[in-house]
């Protein structure tokens, strides 16, 4: 499997887009692997995963597989995930490439946004996702949307395929009890795992941040799942979705990370497992 970030920071993006605050400076002078978009991610380039305001500037820069990829699962309905409008654009006269119509697998709030936006688009499938009812996509990948501690009604995802398994958890704060009893009983043998580390050092004492975590958050979070056997010594974990208001950019959230057994993800960051 391979999964790949093209857009690894928090809403406002790293430098904030009207930002001049400090460490959006810094951002801005250092450059490279510091300039975050919002978030974006997908798997063996078929799989989307949430379609950010940023998913023009993803297939510019980093060759985001748009065309490729006809199937995208989002986690929630912020803008900085979710920003449906921009499937306007496969409508015939805007783009040419047959008749592919996009599954687009997305929780309440979100779906009632694209039905709304895409309304009688017959290039666009929506499908409502619900908590704990898993489903497959065309591609044959075997998804399972877990309960996010987070604003709206957002989900994690599970997703397996050929033996292997991803944990996408952003956005979410501190597991909810019903996620955790998810793992208890399932016990899913996770090979990768990304997790929202928005608040960086933020509220350091709090290891159970709600919302979004925070690194300490992180660490507890690995931690259980270690204690109930999904997560071992061959997963790969992976911080991700970083804010400016932890005065932290990706050369510090980098250092933390590898201080503490994480990789730190940046825009065009691929990992292969
Ligand atoms: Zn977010
Ligand atoms: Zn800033
Ligand atoms: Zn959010």
């Amino acid at each position: 499997m391979k999964y790949k970030f093209y857009g690894t920071a928090a809403a406002e993006g790293l430098p904030g887009i009207f930002c001049e605050c400090e460490n959006c400076n810094r951002a801005r002078k250092l450059g490279g692997r510091n300039i975050m978009t919002r978030s974006q991610s997908a798997i063996d380039g078929v799989l989307g995963i949430d379609f950010s305001a940023d998913t023009y500037m993803h297939v510019l820069n980093y060759g985001f597989p748009a065309s490729d990829i006809s199937t995208y699962i989002i986690t929630h309905n912020h803008a900085d995930h979710f920003y449906p409008q921009d499937f306007l654009n496969h409508a015939k006269g805007y783009s040419y490439f047959g008749e592919k119509v996009i599954d687009i697998y997305v929780a309440k709030s979100g779906y009632d946004l694209a039905d709304e936006v895409l309304k009688d688009k017959s290039y666009v499938h929506l499908h409502l996702v619900e908590p704990f009812k898993p489903f497959t996509t065309k591609e044959g990948y075997n998804i399972t949307p877990l309960k996010a501690n987070h604003k709206q009604d957002p989900v994690i995802y599970l997703i397996e395929k050929d033996g292997k398994c991803v944990l996408h958890s952003n956005d979410t704060g501190y597991y909810l009890e019903e996620t955790w009893q998810y793992f208890e009983e399932h016990k899913p043998h996770i090979d990768f795992a990304e997790f929202d580390c928005t608040m960086g050092m933020q509220n350091a004492d709090n290891t159970q941040h709600p919302n979004h975590m925070n690194f300490p958050t992180v660490q507890n979070v690995r931690s259980r799942l270690e204690s109930i056997g999904c997560i071992d010594e061959n997963s790969i974990c992976v911080i991700n979705h970083f804010t400016h208001n932890t005065g932290m950019v990706y050369e510090d959230f980098k250092k933390l990370g590898d201080e503490n057994g994480f990789l730190t993800s940046y825009d065009g960051f691929e990992v292969e497992f």
